[in-house]
C-alpha cells in the first residue's frame, strides 16, 4: 500500500514515465483486456498526451466501475461507487471549488469540512482519472485548501458535476469573469452549427451548444428557454414530460445573449423583441444532421424561445412494436391500392409518428407518396412533402387537390377538419389512392361520428375508409430498473384489469436508477384500437347506426379497444397499470 501511494505521489507530480502509466493501466484491466488490445496504440497515446482514462473507457470499453475500482486499488486511493455530493453543503462546496475548476479538471467536490463562519477546512475530491497528474496539480494550485482524493466511476461524477453546476456551468463562469464579448461578434454567416465538445472556447456559443448537446445526450424531443422573474428557466421533454434542467444561477445576466445566440443560428430578426418569430436551426452532430425548428414567443420578462429537435427519429413500422394480430390488419390495408385510414387521438399521442412509420413501408421507387402537413416536421426520403401555407390559399384542401393532379399513389394529409378535405379525400380513395390523414376524435369507432358531423354523407364514408385506428402514448418501464407489482384485488376489479398472469406485471421505481434519468421510465410506446370498416360495419353505416351498434359489430369482427391493448402490454412487463389507466381515461 505505502509503495502505491508512493506510486500515486509519483504520478502527481508528473514523475511518471509512459511506460509506467501503461503498466498501471493495463495492470487494472487485468483480464477484461482481451487480446485484441495494441498496447502500442495506448502508448503512443501518452506520450501525445491523450487523457489515458477516457480513452481506455472509450476504446477499449471495460465496466466504468470494474476499471476505475481496479486502478484505485492500484494507486492505493479510496474508491467510492457511488459518490453523493453533500446537499446541505451546495453552495459551500460550489463556492471553494468553482466550475471553471470542478468542471475543468472533472473533480467533484464531494464533502468539506468547513468552519463556523464557512471557510474550508478540507475537501474531500472524486476523480474518474486519477492518472491525469497535470488536472491535480491545477486544482491544487487554484484551492489552496487540504484535498483528500477519492476516485469513483466516471459516469457518476459527470452527473455529479452537472448536478452540482449545472449544465455548461465552467462556459458561464468563465464569461462572467471577463465579460469582454459583444453580441456582434457572433459569426452571421454560420449555416451549419457544428456541436463540438472539445471546443473549449468560452462564449455564450458554447453555453448554447451545451444546452443542445445535452438535450441530444438526454434524448430530448423539445427544449424551453423561458425567462421568469429573477431566473432564467431551461426545460427539456423528455419521453412527452418537462424536466426542470440546472443551470448556472448567473445565467439570468446573460439571458438577452443566449436568446440572441439561438435567433442567430435560426437565422431570426434579433432586432424585432415583440412579434413571435419562425425559423429553423441545421444541427449536425456526429455527422447526423439533425433539423432544429425554432419558435420565439415575446413574454412580459423578455422573449421565450423553444426548440423542437426533429428527425431524432428514424421510421420503420417495427419500432410500433404492435402486437401481430394489430400488425396483421395493418399489413393487409397497407396493402390495399385504395382506401383512407384515419389515425385518431388528441394531440401529442403519437399520430404522426404511426403515419410516418406507415409511410416508410409504402415508400418505394415504384410509388410516388405525396404529403401535405401542417408544418412538415419529419423528412421522408424520396417522397414530395408539402407545407401548407393559408396565407398565400395553400391549405389542406386546395394542396390535396393539386396533388391528386400530379398523379401520387400514396396521399398523406395533416389533417381532416373541414367537409371540403373530407370530400377531395374521400373523392382520392375512391379514385385508386391510398390515402392517410388524423382526425381530432377520442377513440377509433367517433371517427364515422365525426365524418358525418363535418357533413360527409355515410355511404362515401362506408365506400371509402378502410379502417379507423386510435392511439396513445404510455411510457415504458425501465427495465433496469423496474420492480414486482403488487396490487390489491379491489384496485385490480376497479381499473378492470383481471388478476390473471401477474407473473410480469411490474410496476416503476420511485426512485429509478441511471439508466432512466430516475424517472423509472424510459421511452414510450402506443397503445392501439384499429376499427375495421367491414362488409356488416359499411352495411350498418350507410343505415345510420348508432355507435352501439357499430360496436356490437366490431367487437365480433374482434376489435380489441385501446385499454385491453394496454393491458397486454402490461402482462408483457412492458409498461405499468397506472401508466394505461391514466392515458385510456374512459369517456
Ligand atoms: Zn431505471
Amino acid at each position: 500500500m505505502v509503495r502505491a501511494k508512493e506510486e500515486f505521489a509519483a504520478i502527481s507530480t508528473g514523475n511518471t514515465g509512459t511506460n509506467r502509466v501503461v503498466e498501471l493501466v493495463c495492470g487494472s484491466l487485468g483480464p477484461a483486456l482481451g487480446n485484441g488490445f495494441d498496447r502500442s496504440v495506448l502508448e503512443e497515446g501518452v506520450r501525445n498526451g491523450v487523457a489515458v482514462v477516457d480513452w481506455v473507457l472509450d476504446n477499449v470499453q471495460p465496466g466504468d466501475s470494474e476499471f476505475g475500482e481496479a486502478l484505485a486499488l492500484r494507486l492505493g486511493l479510496p474508491w467510492e461507487e457511488d459518490p453523493v455530493v453533500d446537499e446541505g453543503d451546495f453552495e459551500k462546496l460550489k463556492r471553494t471549488c468553482p466550475p471553471t475548476v470542478g468542471i475543468k479538471y472533472r473533480a467533484l467536490p464531494v464533502r468539506g469540512q468547513f468552519t463556523e463562519s464557512g471557510d474550508v477546512r478540507s475537501l474531500t475530491l472524486a476523480t474518474y482519472d486519477p492518472l491525469a497528474s497535470f488536472d491535480r496539480v491545477m486544482v491544487r494550485r487554484a484551492l489552496d485548501c487540504p484535498i483528500e482524493w477519492v476516485v469513483a466511476p466516471r459516469r457518476r461524477v459527470r452527473a455529479g458535476l452537472q448536478k452540482l453546476y449545472g449544465v455548461g456551468g465552467h462556459i458561464l463562469d468563465d464569461l462572467i469573469a471577463n465579460r469582454e464579448w459583444d453580441s456582434d461578434d457572433f459569426d452571421f454567416k454560420e449555416k451549419v452549427n457544428v456541436i463540438d465538445e472539445s471546443d473549449e472556447e468560452a462564449t455564450v456559443v458554447n453555453f448554447v451548444n451545451s444546452i443542445l448537446n445535452e438535450a441530444l445526450n438526454q434524448r430530448a424531443t423539445d427544449i424551453h428557454i423561458e425567462p421568469l422573474a429573477h431566473d432564467l428557466r431551461v426545460r427539456y421533454r423528455i419521453d412527452g414530460l418537462l424536466r426542470v434542467i440546472s443551470v448556472p444561477e448567473n445565467i439570468k445576466k446573460l439571458q438577452t445573449s443566449v436568446i440572441a445566440r439561438l435567433k442567430l443560428m435560426a437565422g431570426l430578426d434579433i432586432a424585432e423583441k415583440r412579434k413571435p418569430q419562425d425559423g429553423r436551426i441545421a444541427l449536425r452532430v456526429g455527422g447526423e444532421p439533425i433539423d432544429t425548428r425554432v419558435a420565439t414567443i415575446p413574454g412580459i420578462e423578455g422573449e421565450s424561445i423553444s426548440l423542437r429537435l426533429l428527425g431524432q427519429e428514424q421510421f420503420n413500422i417495427e419500432k410500433l412494436e404492435m402486437f401481430p394480430y394489430l400488425r396483421k390488419d395493418v399489413d393487409d390495408i397497407l396493402a390495399k391500392p385504395n382506401g383512407i385510414v384515419l389515425v385518431t387521438g388528441p394531440t401529442g399521442c403519437g399520430k404522426s409518428t404511426s403515419l410516418f412509420c406507415f409511410l416508410s413501408v409504402l415508400n418505394s421507387d415504384d410509388t410516388k407518396v405525396v404529403t401535405i402537413e401542417d408544418p412538415v416536421e419529419n423528412r421522408l426520403a424520396g417522397a414530395l412533402q408539402i407545407a401548407v401555407r393559408p396565407e398565400i390559399g395553400l391549405t389542406f384542401a386546395s394542396g390535396l387537390r393539386s396533388i391528386l393532379r400530379g398523379d401520387p399513389n400514396v396521399v398523406m394529409v395533416g389533417e381532416i377538419r373541414d367537409v371540403e378535405t373530407a370530400e377531395i379525400a374521400v373523392q382520392a380513395a375512391l379514385t385508386g389512392h391510398l390515402v392517410f390523414s388524423t382526425l381530432h376524435t377520442n377513440d377509433s369507432v367517433g371517427g364515422i361520428t365525426r365524418l358525418a358531423d363535418m357533413g360527409v354523407e355515410p355511404f362515401l364514408i362506408a365506400a371509402a375508409v378502410r379502417a379507423f385506428i386510435a392511439q396513445r402514448l404510455v411510457r415504458k418501464l425501465c427495465v433496469s430498473c423496474r420492480q414486482p407489482a403488487d396490487y390489491s384485488p379491489d384496485y385490480l376489479r376497479l381499473v378492470g384489469f383481471a388478476p390473471h398472469g401477474m407473473e410480469n406485471v411490474y410496476k416503476a421505481n420511485e426512485d429509478g436508477c441511471e439508466s432512466c434519468g430516475h424517472t423509472g421510465y424510459r421511452g414510450r410506446t402506443a397503445v392501439y384500437e384499429l376499427f375495421r370498416v367491414s362488409e356488416p360495419v359499411q352495411e350498418l353505416v350507410v343505415a345510420g347506426a348508432s355507435k352501439q351498434d357499430l360496436m356490437r359489430q366490431a367487437m365480433l369482427d374482434g376489435f380489441v379497444n385501446m385499454r385491453e391493448y394496454g393491458w397486454q402490454k402490461v402482462r408483457e412487463g412492458v409498461t405499468t397499470i397506472e401508466e394505461v389507466v391514466s392515458s385510456t381515461e374512459v369517456g
